[in-house]
């Protein structure tokens, strides 16, 4: 299958309620404007440099969302623009966004990235540490920003049982915290694991190689 193909199929295996967030890190801009030519119109990239150079050369009406571990010293280059960091893994994080976007005047969309997965590598912060800061959140410690939901990856594996108990644990938190204040973006699930994510609350999903194919790093 094309691009195009592979865009519809996704789309076609999506209930309505499911956003979908295109992950186009590693694919030039002309893929980009493929995808988006059929209707696509939310992006994911996992890095500064590659997002700031192809946003440009792209409609101005894509929402950029960052998806990949953000350092505080990159967040002015992208403050300006960026719709939605889903990748904020801890406080300071979240401090120098929110002071970044009201240099812009602008109120940045976050989500909270919890580890829910058993391998060590993976960013994110601890179930506690996300309500402490979405605690402050809610006392007003933040002027613009606007915690819209999480976002959690599963380990790497086949064990389907395991993928689904890590996305049940994310499931529950967002669940707790939508009662303090309702929250709209549960963002789990990627190209190998999104119908089982999408079974278990999911209601953003963040698919790459599924719609754009394999990535060359090599390059
Ligand atoms: C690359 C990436 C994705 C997409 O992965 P695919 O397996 O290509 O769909 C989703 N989420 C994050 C955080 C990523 O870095």
């Amino acid at each position: 299958m094309n691009i195009h193909e592979q865009y519809n199929d996704i789309k076609s295996r999506l209930p309505e309620h499911v956003q979908l967030v295109a992950v186009s890190k590693t694919h030039p801009a002309s893929a980009i404007q493929e995808v988006y030519d059929l209707g696509q119109r939310i992006f994911g990239e996992n890095k500064v440099q590659e997002m700031t150079e192809k946003s440009p050369l792209l409609p101005k009406d894509i929402q950029w969302h960052i998806i990949g571990h953000l350092q505080t010293n990159k967040v002015k280059y992208i403050a300006g623009f960026v719709d939605t960091i889903q990748s904020v893994d801890s406080e300071k994080l979240i401090r120098e966004i929110d002071k970044e976007a009201a240099k812009h005047s602008r109120i940045i969309k976050v989500l909270l990235q919890v580890k829910i997965a058993e391998e060590e590598s993976k960013f994110g912060l601890e179930p506690e540490q996300a309500k402490e800061i979405f605690r402050k959140y809610i006392n007003g410690d933040f002027t613009n920003i606007e915690i819209t939901g999480l976002m959690g990856m599963a380990t790497f594996t086949e064990d389907q049982d395991q993928v689904k108990n890590e996305f049940l644990i994310l499931k529950h938190l967002f669940d707790e915290l939508n009662k303090l204040k309702p929250l709209q973006t549960l963002s789990m699930g990627m190209s190998d694991d999104f119908p089982l994510a999408i079974e278990c609350g999911a209601n953003s999903i963040r698919v790459g190689s599924a719609i754009f194919g394999r990535r060359d790093y090599s390059k």
